[in-house]
């Protein structure tokens, strides 16, 4: 699937590394750069050691991990 990053409007592929895309989301789908969404802090480091973030979604802000 191909969108448009929330943030900077590029091209986002997931599930290409560090393209995220928010999906089983209600009325919104929210694809974003990993880079970009760092950058506005909805990216969090998860507990847990296999690399799992946590994001929080820009549209609804509920957490999602991936
Ligand atoms: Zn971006
Ligand atoms: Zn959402």
């Amino acid at each position: 699937m191909n969108g448009e990053c929330y943030f900077c409007h590029g091209i986002v592929s997931a599930p290409e590394e560090g393209h995220i895309w928010l999906r089983e989301h209600d009325s919104h789908e929210v694809y974003m750069h990993e880079q970009c969404a760092s950058g506005h802090n909805v990216i969090e480091e998860g507990q847990q050691s296999d690399g799992e973030i946590l994001i929080t979604c820009p549209e609804c802000g509920e957490v999602e991990t991936a």
